[in-house]
C-alpha cells in the first residue's frame, strides 16, 4: 500500500492512531509527526455545547465515528467571524469530515476527543467515510498498474492509449475508460457522480493523488469548486 492511501494509519489515523496530547505528556519522547495527517469521520449526531467560563467559544460539538468504527466528539472553536461563515446546517448524519493535523485531547467534560480551532483545516465531505474509502479504493485501482497503464473505469480491461475512443473522466480525471460504450457507463453511473465532483475539489483531489504539496486552501465548506 503506498502512503497516499486512506487506508494508511500513518497519514489517516483512527482513533488510536491519531497522535495525542495526552500519550505526548505522559512520554516525552512522543512527537507530533512531521508530515501532514488527517482524521477522517463520520458525523453521528450533533451534541450540546459545553460552556465554561474559561474556554472560548465553542460553535459546535459532533459525536463522530473514525474508520474502525470508535466514537468520540469533536468540537469547534471558533472566533465570532469563524462562526458566522462555519456552514453548521451542512454537518449531518451521511457526511463525512476531514480534519487536518488533528490531536487527541482531553475536553471539558474529561472525554477525550479533538478540538479543532478555526476553520482553515476542516473539509466538509458529502458523503460517508466508507463511500469515501471506495473511492479510495477504486482510485488506486484505476491507477495501480505498471508501465504507465491504467484500468477502465467500468469493466476493469487495460486501457490501451492508442485506441482513439479510449480516455478519462473529463469531470474529475482520476478514472479511464476503454472505450465508448464504458466512457457512456463512466459519465452515468450515479454513484460516480457524487465522487466526480469532490474529486474535482483541488484539496480532496490533492489527497487522493498524494499531490500534499498542493493543499493550499484546507479550508471549511463544501467543495463544488472547479479546478482550473
Ligand atoms: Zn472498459
Ligand atoms: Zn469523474
Amino acid at each position: 500500500m503506498s502512503a497516499i492511501d486512506l487506508h494508511n494509519e500513518t497519514y489517516f489515523p483512527v482513533e488510536a492512531s491519531c497522535p495525542s496530547e495526552i500519550k505526548m505528556a505522559l512520554d516525552p519522547s512522543k512527537k507530533l509527526p512531521e508530515l501532514a495527517w488527517f482524521l477522517i469521520v463520520d458525523i453521528i449526531r450533533e451534541e450540546p455545547v459545553i460552556e465554561t467560563d474559561y474556554i472560548e467559544v465553542y460553535a459546535a460539538r459532533f459525536l463522530v465515528m473514525d474508520k474502525k468504527g470508535v466514537e468520540f466528539s469533536v468540537a469547534f472553536v471558533l472566533n465570532s467571524a469563524e462562526a458566522s461563515r462555519f456552514p453548521i446546517e451542512k454537518l449531518h448524519v451521511g457526511v463525512s469530515l476531514i480534519l487536518k493535523d488533528a490531536v487527541m485531547t482531553t475536553l471539558v467534560d474529561n472525554s477525550i476527543g479533538v478540538i479543532m480551532r478555526g476553520v482553515r483545516k476542516i473539509k466538509i465531505v458529502p458523503c460517508t467515510v466508507k463511500y469515501l474509502l471506495k473511492t479510495n479504493d477504486r482510485v488506486h485501482n484505476a491507477r495501480g498498474i505498471e508501465n504507465g497503464k491504467h484500468l477502465c473505469f467500468a469493466c476493469d480491461k487495460e486501457c490501451e492509449p492508442y485506441n482513439k475512443d479510449a480516455g478519462r473522466c473529463d469531470g474529475c480525471t482520476f478514472f479511464y475508460f476503454c472505450s465508448k460504450m464504458c466512457n457512456y457507463i463512466v459519465h452515468n453511473y450515479k454513484w460516480h457522480g457524487l465522487e466526480c465532483t469532490f474529486l474535482q475539489d483541488d484539496d480532496l483531489a490533492a489527497l487522493f493523488s498524494g499531490n500534499w504539496d498542493d493543499i493550499h486552501s484546507f479550508a471549511n465548506i463544501c467543495l463544488i469548486q472547479k479546478r482550473h
